[in-house]
């Protein structure tokens, strides 16, 4: 009894050492404030990296999550999936990556790599999926998974996006979100040269879309409620800026577009967009507004609407990701970005900016700047 008491005590005492020591900064309930927090992650198994991080963007659905818009959470939570960072240790059967590559993480870590969705390369909508934050890899003793606004993380090699030598590295991170999100609903769409499209809520997601449409070729009208973003809107490409708050704007819209993306994280009215379509228009949806603001889209106006399709969209597979990265750091396509040291105040300043709409377009924690 006692060599199995000592033996167990061995075990742990080398399962402590071999785990990896994370720092970063966490959330402990909705208020939103933010401490430096001490952490382990798993050790680096033989099918893993393990980056240390250099960049994290921060996506409004970071502010969500701390807030508990989309149901309970828990905490400590260490949010972040946006991720751009340095290779700095290899498990002994990696082949995608070496010591020193540059590699970036989006809202996945894992996922069962056998159901449809995995066999299809829509890993975001495996059942067993692992988020890269907020949640429990079933993988690793249901671990809790922290995300990016930290120096370190560990997954699986196939996870991780491989970032080319010559992209702008503080500007990638947001890419492995907001840049995905809106390129694989564009893409699915086939969208194509000289289409008019649309673009509502014009913030890191939107102007991320806009970039897309306009490198595709489309014709871009920017929505948002706001006259602050109308230059900005020309200055990435968009032939019309709409302020939705303004009826003079919103005149001869309807059924103009073929195609229409919605970023908007807040409450609003699909139904404006959807009759802006032309028959056989599609509108994608990205954005996730809280649970209690949900939009409605009533069945009646899909039906008298000339087979208008409307499709949700979840961020994109992995070998998606990649494809996205490639081209965007090929196109000099990214977001464009605020660099901010990594402490809790300025990430907290960061949030209240994001929530009162003046963020301009993506906040990036510069995570080498951590004390
Ligand atoms: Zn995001
Ligand atoms: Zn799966």
């Amino acid at each position: 009894m006692k060599n199995i008491l000592s033996l167990s005590f061995l075990f742990i005492v080398a399962l402590a050492f071999s785990q990896t020591k994370s720092k970063g900064f966490a959330v402990h309930s909705t208020d939103g404030k933010f401490q430096p927090y001490e952490f382990n992650r798993h050790a680096v198994g033989d099918n893993e990296i393990k980056i240390d991080i250099l960049y994290a963007g921060i996506c409004h659905s970071d502010v969500h999550h701390v807030r508990g818009d989309w149901g309970k959470e828990e905490y400590p939570m260490v949010p972040g999936h946006e991720i751009a960072g340095k290779v700095s240790a290899v498990g002994k059967n990696v082949t995608k990556f070496k010591v020193g590559d540059y590699a970036g993480v989006g809202c996945l870590v894992n996922s069962c790599g056998h159901c449809e969705y995995c066999k299809a390369g829509l890993e975001q909508y495996c059942k067993e999926a692992v988020l890269t934050y907020h949640d429990h890899d079933q993988f690793h003793n249901n671990e809790t998974t922290q995300g990016g606004y930290s120096n370190n993380i560990v997954l699986t090699e196939k996870f991780a996006i491989k970032i080319p030598k010559n992209a702008d590295l503080k500007k990638v991170a947001p890419l492995l979100c907001a840049g995905i999100t809106t390129y694989s609903p564009i893409h699915y769409a086939g969208v194509k040269k000289g289409n008019k499209v649309g673009v509502a809520g014009f913030g890191g997601l939107g102007h991320m879309a806009v970039q897309y449409l306009v490198k595709l070729g489309a014709e871009v009208t920017v929505f948002d409620i706001t006259e602050d973003k109308r230059a900005d809107a020309k200055r990435f490409g968009a032939v019309k800026y709409v302020n939705v708050n303004n009826p003079e704007d919103l005149k001869d819209l309807d059924n103009k577009l073929s195609f229409v993306i919605s970023t908007i994280p807040a409450n609003y009215d699909p139904n404006l967009y959807l009759k802006m379509l032309n028959i056989n228009g599609q509108m994608a949806i990205v954005g996730l507004p809280p649970f209690e603001k949900m939009p409605i889209i009533p069945i009646d106006k899909l039906i008298w609407q000339g087979n208008r399709k409307v499709f949700g969209s979840q961020i994109g597979g992995i070998p998606e990701t990649q494809e996205m990265l490639d081209y965007s750091v090929a196109n000099n396509i990214y977001p464009e970005v605020e660099i901010i040291p990594a402490t809790a105040n300025s990430i907290e300043n960061a949030y209240q900016k994001v929530l009162d709409g003046k963020v301009k377009f993506r906040y990036v924690i510069d995570m080498q700047t951590m004390k």
